[in-house]
C-alpha cells in the first residue's frame, strides 16, 4: 500500500495517507480531514464539523480562562475584605457598617455625658468626671473610624459585585 505524505489542514503536521483513502484523522490535533484529489496536487480540508468541534475548544478556553478570573476575583475580595474588617473587642473581627458607627457615636457620648452631669452634680472630683470627657472623645473618634471603614468597605465590596456579575454575564453568553 503506498503512502502519501500530506500535511493536516488543521494544524500543519504531516500525515501519511494510504492511497485512496478519502477519509482520515490527524494523529496530531485530532482534526477530521478529506483528502482532496486534483489532478496536480493532493491535500487535506479540514470538514466543516470539525470547524465547530475548533469553535467549542476555543470556547471552552475562554470559558476556562473567564473562570480563572473569577477565582482571582473571588480570591482578591477574600483578601480585601478581611483587611478591611474591624477587630473586635474578643478577638473576634466584623464588617464595619455605617450603622454601627452612628450607633458608637450617639450611645458611648452618651453615656459620657451622662457620667460627666451625673457626677459632678453628686461634687465628685474632677477627674472622675473627666473620664466621661474621655468616654465621649474617644467614643467620637472611633465613630468616625468606624464609619470611614464602612465607606471604603462598601466602595471595594460594590466594585466587587460589579465586577463579578460583569464576568458572570461573559459567562452567561458563552451560553452556559
Ligand atoms: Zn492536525
Amino acid at each position: 500500500m503506498d503512502l502519501q505524505r500530506l500535511t493536516c489542514d488543521a494544524c500543519g503536521a504531516n500525515l501519511d495517507v494510504p492511497d485512496g483513502v478519502q477519509f482520515v484523522n490527524c494523529r496530531h490535533c485530532g482534526a477530521s480531514l478529506q483528502v482532496q484529489r486534483t489532478e496536480s496536487v493532493v491535500y487535506t480540508k479540514v470538514l466543516e464539523a470539525i470547524q465547530e468541534n475548533t469553535d467549542r475548544v476555543r470556547q471552552n478556553t475562554e470559558l476556562l480562562r473567564l473562570q480563572g478570573q473569577l477565582a482571582q476575583l473571588d480570591r482578591d475580595w477574600d483578601r480585601v475584605s478581611k483587611s478591611l474588617m474591624m477587630q473586635g473587642k474578643h478577638g473576634g473581627s466584623y464588617v464595619p457598617t455605617r450603622t454601627s458607627a452612628v450607633v458608637m457615636g450617639t450611645v458611648m457620648p452618651g453615656f459620657g455625658l451622662f457620667w460627666l452631669v451625673a457626677t459632678t452634680n453628686a461634687g465628685a472630683p474632677a477627674f472622675f468626671s473627666g473620664f466621661g470627657v474621655l468616654v465621649i472623645g474617644l467614643a467620637v473618634c472611633m465613630s468616625i473610624w468606624t464609619f470611614v471603614k464602612a465607606c471604603e468597605y462598601n466602595d471595594c465590596q460594590a466594585r466587587y459585585e460589579q465586577e463579578r456579575s460583569a464576568l458572570m454575564n461573559q459567562m452567561r453568553r458563552l451560553g452556559i
